[in-house]
């Protein structure tokens, strides 16, 4: 720069100036890099650096163009050659010393390098992104109408199983009921079977009853049978008495003078001592003491024979009334012989 100011000025004021250049010189470069810190030493690839015997050699620094002296050392930048002091080469590239203007080209190449990757970077990205943003939103709509399709599926499936969960519900109430009807008819049945039961023993013990009666009246038929086989012999005798009596009648008819010695056969005295055998014999029989071996005439069944029993009694016990105008009618049933008899 002015040689010639610098000549002028004392040195005091001089190192002054030159601070105050450094400062001011220094914050332009931080302001103007803003790599300051984080690039006190750039690693670059490909980076050819100058040899020390091309150094040119200068009286002042080449950027702040301040005088080499015994103190402001003169130094060398190793990409340009020039001289600069050490304020002004204090950053290195690849660990050797440049001068603040090669750096900060340097820099800036490098950050103008990684501006435009990292904008092709962000372009890329920013196409990828649009290409994802793209896809997703493809996607999305095919979820969405996938979901839609989905979601009227599930409407419908929902509507089909809210009717068959209602359907459900409506049988399982009906079946409660029948549920209900079929324990109260069971509970009806079980209640008939037991009446049943109960009627069962019921009949069963008036069966048993019944069967006692007819034992009783088998023993009962089987002594009237011999009781009927006693008058058929009786009539039979009487039969034969009347034969001979008739015989007699003729005889006396033909040869009156005969009826003195004509006296009353025998056998009829002795017929009428059993017909009042017999008589007692019917009054006195019991059925009860026949049947049950008691005379207790609680028993129901026992009444059945009772009312008959009258009836065959009056039929003996009066012999001489309407019966005795059918005499001798002989193809008439057991009862009538009986009427004949008494
Ligand atoms: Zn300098
Ligand atoms: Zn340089």
């Amino acid at each position: 720069m002015s040689s010639n100011k610098n000549i002028e000025q004392s040195p005091e004021t001089q190192s002054i100036r030159n601070s105050i250049r450094h400062q001011s010189l220094y914050q332009s470069v931080q302001e103007f890099s803003g790599y300051k810190e984080k690039m006190q030493d750039l690693m670059l690839p490909n980076v050819e650096f100058i040899d020390p015997s091309n150094f040119k050699k200068q009286n002042e620094c080449i950027v702040c163009s301040i005088e080499f002296t015994q103190t402001n050392r003169q130094h060398h930048c190793r990409m340009c050659g020039n001289s600069c002091c050490g304020v002004c080469s204090q950053k290195t590239i690849n660990k050797n010393r440049v001068c603040d203007i090669c750096y900060m080209k340097a820099s800036q190449i490098t950050a103008e390098k990684k501006r435009t990757k990292f904008l092709q970077t962000l372009k890329e990205s920013a196409k990828k992104l649009r290409k994802h943003i793209e896809q997703a939103e493809k996607k999305k709509q095919d979820l969405k109408e996938e979901r839609d399709a989905q979601s009227d599926k599930s409407q419908i499936d929902l509507r089909v199983i809210e009717k068959e969960t209602e359907d459900y519900r409506l049988k399982y109430s009906q079946k409660t009921q029948d549920k209900c009807q079929y324990e109260q008819e069971v509970e009806e049945i079980k209640k008939k079977i037991l009446e049943l039961n109960s009627l069962k023993e019921q009949i069963q013990q008036e069966f048993q009853e019944k069967e006692q009666e007819i034992r009783a009246y088998d023993t009962n038929l089987y002594l009237r049978d011999q009781e009927l086989n006693d008058k058929k012999t009786q009539l039979q005798r009487l039969r034969q008495q009347k034969e001979e009596l008739e015989n007699m009648s003729n005889k006396i008819e033909q040869n009156p003078e005969l009826v003195e010695e004509i006296s009353i056969p025998e056998p009829i005295q002795q017929i009428q001592k059993e017909q009042q055998q017999q008589q007692w014999y019917n009054t006195n029989i019991d059925i009860d003491e026949i049947m049950y071996g008691n005379s207790d005439n609680s028993k129901d069944s026992t009444t059945l024979i009772k009312q008959e029993l009258p009836q065959k009694q009056l039929k003996k016990q009066n012999p001489n009334t309407p019966s005795q105008t059918k005499e001798n009618n002989e193809d008439e049933n057991e009862d009538k012989y009986k009427c004949i008899i008494f």
